[in-house]
This record gives structure tokens, C-alpha cells and sequence, in this order.
């Protein structure tokens, strides 16, 4: 195992913050897995935990066929944000950003240079795109704030790997994961290995959130270039590994022998592991997931569990204004599994409360809430 530690730029003086980088085995093939992007999001950690014991003894059996990076805590920034006892991981407290939005988009970055370059070898094409990348991050201006110089490190070490796992989660959610449609079969495995329950698609989501920055270029160069070779040769997902508090150990090292037996199965690691079991949900369009909000303030009461298959006009909630007596019973506006609950329990303005998996196109646009 190999230590990386990269300082982040923009520290204020006395407080300069890294960015550590564990990295297993050694090959031609590489994985990369973040955890904890959105810093409060701690079932992530506590599995690269983990993943960081179990791959420093694979490493010693000598059953690593390939490169496996691990960042346990991608987002340093996030988790020393407290404020007043309350952790603050999903936003850069100084800008109002939230930590997985806006990751440069690659393609346009190494489109230009690319022209003219790129032909029929699809393994040349990639061995150049991804010199290309690293090249063209490299290069950009010096970053113009802490997050900036975070988010472009993280990319830096992903852009080149052939899977990226962004590990996340929800506030009080089943297993759940966001990758662009093309990929939904290769991931299949990984969601049936974890018991997800929802698993979401989206060619682009909007927002450029970090699992797209990495696949969807692939995608964006492929339509830019179609006479060229140039296949999908990262395979990246957002991996939401259920609720807030959903770090007992039990879970996470079950999570951890998942992810570690979805390596094995993309030829990263050797060994006998256990067989995928059946596909637990299929995939359905990110644009068919329902957010749910209140009409009105109010105490909020849910009326269904998490992982809960409702039909369109089922229940989902109750808001109770407790001063004016108004109820308000929120209903499924589509049929699917409930996969998300909020954790407030007082209905605000513009916050969703629950999120619905449906199979039907309800949404356009930009899909992801901030
Ligand atoms: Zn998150």
C-alpha cells in the first residue's frame, strides 16, 4: 500500500488541509473509489474503512490484479465544517457550493488536442485520451479556491481508472445508485451484491456531478469524434449506501465484501467469492423518480417505510399545521418503490420529503436537487 497526500491549496495559514490517497496493487487496470464526497454522508467512510483493511490483505496474498486507489475521506473541506454542533458536509460553507456539483467536463477539455488524433485502435484511443486528461488537468490555471483544488484532485486520479465508485447516501434511503444508462448492465452486479433498491439512469443529470464527469466524457468524445474508436472505458456510479445513520459494522463490512467481490468479478481481484445474487430492483429513469414536497407547513408524519413498492395515489405522508388544524395528506403521484425519506420532520418551502422510483418519464431538465 502506497500513501499519497496532496495539500490542498487556498489553506488559511494554520490550517492547511490534504487530501490522502490509499493506493493497493499494481497493473494496467485501475479502480477508483471515493467515499464521503458530501462529508455528513458517513456510511461511505466508514465502509472504505474497510476496504482499506480487506485490500491491505489482499495486497499481502498477493490477489490484487490491478490498481485500486481509495479515498476515504474525499471531502476534508466538508468534514470540519460544524456549526453549532451540526455537521455541514453538503456545502462549502464560504461559498454556498455544493461539494459534487460543477466537476470540469474532460471532453471539452481534451477535445481540441484530441482532433485529428484519435482512429480505428480502441485501446490506443484510450491510452491517449487518458494522457490527455491528466495532461489537460494538469495544466489548468491554478485553482481559484480550496474546493476547486479538491475537486480537480479528486478527478485527477479518477480520470484514468476504468471503474469509478462514488460512495454516498441518502438521508433515510435503501441502497440506491445514479449511473448514465449505458452502463446500468455493467453495474448490475454491484446493485443486486449491495440489495439496492432502486437503481437510477440518467444521461445527464445536470449539475456535473463527479461519477458523470468520469463516464459521461467518454460518451461526449465518442459523439464528437464517431468515426474514431473510442468506447465508454470509464465505468463510473454514484453509490448511495442507504441512510445517514446506516454506519453499524456489521453493514459496512457486508458492503465492503459487495464492492470487493464486484472488483473480482471486473478481474480486479482474484479468489473465489460468493456468487451475485438475483437483481433485487431493475433500473428505472432518474427523470421517473418523484420528489415529493409538502402544500404547506407543518409537521410532517410518514405514512410508509423506506423500500416501500406504493402505487400512484398511495399515501406517502401527512403536514399538520398545528395551529390552523390544516392536514394535508401527500400521495404517490407514480407507482414505484419509495427509496428515499427526508430526515426533517417539518415541512419547508422548496424541500422535497420524499422520493418515489417510478417507471414512467415524469421529470425534464435538470434532475438533481441541489
Ligand atoms: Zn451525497
Amino acid at each position: 500500500m502506497q500513501r499519497i497526500d496532496h495539500r490542498l491549496p487556498w489553506g488559511c495559514p494554520g490550517t492547511e488541509r490534504s487530501l490522502s490517497v490509499f493506493r493497493f496493487g499494481s497493473g494496467e487496470r485501475k479502480a477508483y473509489i471515493q467515499a464521503s464526497l458530501h462529508a455528513d454522508e458517513l456510511p461511505g467512510m466508514r465502509v472504505a474503512v474497510e476496504l482499506k483493511r480487506r485490500l491491505a490483505e489482499l495486497e499481502g496474498q498477493g490477489r490484487l490484479r490491478g490498481i485500486i486507489e481509495l479515498v476515504p475521506v474525499a471531502n476534508p473541506i466538508g468534514l470540519g465544517q460544524m456549526l453549532q454542533a451540526s455537521s455541514q458536509g453538503r456545502f462549502e460553507l464560504g461559498s454556498g457550493k455544493n461539494f459534487n456539483r460543477d466537476f470540469v467536463d474532460l471532453a471539452d477539455l481534451v477535445a481540441v488536442q484530441l482532433d485529428g488524433r484519435l482512429g480505428g485502435d480502441a485501446e490506443a484511443n484510450v491510452r491517449l485520451i487518458r494522457q490527455a486528461m491528466r495532461a489537460a488537468l494538469e495544466a489548468l490555471p491554478p485553482a481559484g479556491s480550496e474546493l476547486q483544488g479538491l475537486q480537480r484532485l479528486l478527478l485527477r486520479h479518477a480520470c484514468d481508472a476504468d471503474l469509478v465508485l462514488d460512495l454516498h447516501c441518502d438521508f433515510d434511503a435503501v441502497v440506491h445508485l445514479y449511473m448514465i444508462p449505458q452502463q446500468a448492465e455493467a453495474f448490475a452486479e454491484l446493485a443486486a451484491r449491495l440489495g439496492a433498491g432502486a437503481v437510477l439512469v440518467a444521461e445527464d443529470a445536470g449539475g456535473s456531478s463527479f461519477d458523470e464527469a468520469c463516464s459521461l466524457a467518454w460518451l461526449r468524445l465518442a459523439r464528437r469524434f464517431p468515426s474514431a474508436a473510442v468506447p465508454l472505458a470509464c465505468q463510473a456510479a454514484t453509490v448511495e449506501l442507504g441512510g445517514m445513520a446506516d454506519t453499524e459494522r456489521e453493514r459496512a463490512e457486508a458492503s465492503a465484501e459487495s464492492i470487493l467481490a464486484y472488483l473480482a468479478g471486473q478481474g480486479l481481484i482474484d479468489g473465489i467469492w460468493p456468487p451475485a445474487p438475483a437483481p433485487s430492483c431493475v433500473p428505472t429513469p432518474f427523470s421517473g423518480a418523484e420528489y415529493a414536497y409538502a402544500p404547506h407547513a407543518g409537521v410532517v408524519s410518514f405514512l410508509q417505510p423506506v423500500g416501500a413498492r406504493v402505487a400512484a395515489g398511495d399515501p406517502l405522508f401527512e403536514v399538520i399545521d398545528p395551529l390552523e388544524d390544516r392536514h394535508s395528506i401527500v400521495r404517490a403521484s407514480t407507482s414505484g418503490v419509495l427509496y428515499v425519506r427526508e430526515r426533517l420532520r417539518f415541512a419547508q418551502p422548496g424541500l422535497w420529503l420524499a422520493k418515489v422510483a417510478g417507471q414512467q418519464p415524469i421529470r425534464q431538465g435538470r434532475l438533481l436537487s441541489d
